[in-house]
């Protein structure tokens, strides 16, 4: 009989439907699916509740477990402030790229996830490099991981992923990890991949019946660059490479005009938007309402650790509907709930993932998140007609609120700990290893 677990006498955000909550409510969770969500007495009464562990979530919001859509793990948190996002590429992101060994992206990996675990985060999206390691940690914490290695072919861009280093990553981890770890086919950008090598990773992902992910339209400087090259806007020229698809997710976007996002509708291709990273590198705001209007699916993603400089999805939301109240000047867009959406089912949708996860429903897996409420930054916490929950998560609450994390119905967080490893010497590890990194840019600076 698989083990029961009643997370019992919380405010669930089943995120099920529009602005549905249960106050008090209950979570049942059997092995790893969820059996029941509902009002506490509801589920009180349900005999499969009988002789269930109970967790006892009162004061704590209960959420699906949030998504991140687009994430890079990385070492390079808080070194390269205040430079245009293309000096910046130069002089840290590329070298960092040049220097980077399988041992020192493990080292970041374990460190991302373990930050975004514990913030709230059950589900990334990492495009990333020496990806079998990522793979490894991601089994290790328990996290749910779709891997996307940075393949880039043209001139001068050689140390990035290759698309064979990535169908060996397809063969080895297509899905691994009981299907919480998962492989998809991941292209740099626009300007570091030719248009062969467009064509050749869409086969491939048509091949393992598996996602593609990019970036695309982050700065107005790349659109003009596109146009000039190619006589075509990024998004066309995707669309003419033959990428765009219900099985692709383009991160950034801001840069849309309405003939590409009308592209990005026609072929079911979903965003992945990073609002503090689009603020941080001035890159601009993303046409969210409009997205949503034309009916694309949209996820939230945190970008890198070193354009964020977080990867905290509790933060992300914040940012998410303030970048755009203060762009369309209108307060009523950005709505708590939307923003909620955004970060669960929606990036579920994003990532192909929402008949699994995303939302809290019986018969799917039960990746759960509590937040502890009693805090003076979300007192006072109000009910029934007055409800402001979903108001403290997106505007007040941050992932350090986190309290339990499930995943596949495992305890992964308990009390703002991961479980399953020591924090202090994931630190240690991400220390020595950035260490080791700076030490190699320094050399490959050198060579220059
Ligand atoms: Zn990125």
């Amino acid at each position: 009989m698989p083990t029961r677990t009643l997370i019992r006498n919380g405010i669930v955000l089943p995120m099920s439907g529009p602005k549905v909550s249960h106050d008090p409510g209950s979570v049942l969770v059997e092995g790893d699916t969820i059996v029941a969500v509902g009002p506490v007495e509801q589920l009180d009464a349900d005999p499969r509740s009988e002789g269930a562990e109970i967790v006892d979530a009162s004061g704590h919001a209960v959420i699906p477990g949030l998504h991140n859509c687009h994430l890079h793990s990385g070492l390079l948190r808080g070194t390269a402030e205040s430079m245009s996002l293309w000096d910046w590429l130069e002089a840290y992101v590329d070298p960092a790229h040049k220097a980077m060994t399988p041992e020192i992206a493990k080292a970041a990996s374990l460190l991302c996830y373990t930050e975004a675990l514990r913030s709230g985060t059950t589900s990334v999206m990492d495009m990333w490099r020496f990806m079998e390691g990522s793979a490894e940690v991601a089994d290790l914490l328990g996290i749910r991981a779709t891997l996307v290695p940075y393949v880039a072919d043209e001139e001068g861009y050689d140390y990035f992923e290759t698309l064979e280093s990535n169908r060996r990553l397809l063969e080895s981890h297509r899905t691994a990890s009981e299907g919480r770890v998962r492989t998809w086919v991941g292209l740099e950008h626009l300007l570091y991949c030719s248009p062969q090598c467009f064509r050749d990773a869409m086969a491939m992902a048509e091949e393992f019946d598996t996602g593609l992910h990019t970036h695309s339209s982050e700065s107005i400087w790349e659109v003009q660059e596109s146009l000039k090259r190619f006589g075509r806007r990024p998004i066309e020229e995707f669309y003419n490479r033959g990428i765009l698809s219900e099985r692709t997710v383009v991160a950034h976007c801001v840069w849309l005009d309405d003939r590409e996002i009308e592209l990005m509708r026609q072929t079911g291709t979903a965003v992945a938007h990073c609002p503090c990273s689009n603020m941080k590198l001035s890159s601009g705001p993303a046409r969210i309402g409009d997205f949503l209007r034309a009916g694309l699916d949209v996820g939230l993603g945190s970008d890198g650790e070193k354009e964020n400089n977080s990867v905290d999805i509790i933060d992300e939301m914040k940012f998410a509907s303030l970048l755009q109240k203060v762009t369309t000047l209108d307060p009523t867009v950005g709505d708590p709930w939307d923003i909620l959406e955004m970060a669960t089912i929606g990036g579920a949708r994003a990532l192909a993932l929402e008949s699994v996860t995303g939302s809290l429903e019986p018969g799917k897996r039960a990746d759960i998140v509590t937040v502890d409420l009693r805090r003076p930054h979300m007192t006072p916490l109000l009910h029934g007609a007055d409800f402001n929950v979903p108001a403290h998560l997106v505007f007040s609450a941050s992932g350090a609120d986190v309290d339990d994390v499930w995943v596949d119905g495992h305890h992964v967080v308990a009390g703002g700990s991961v479980l399953r490893i020591d924090e202090a010497e994931v630190m240690a590890t991400a220390q020595a290893a950035a260490e080791e990194l700076f030490e190699r840019r320094r050399a490959v600076l050198a060579e220059k």
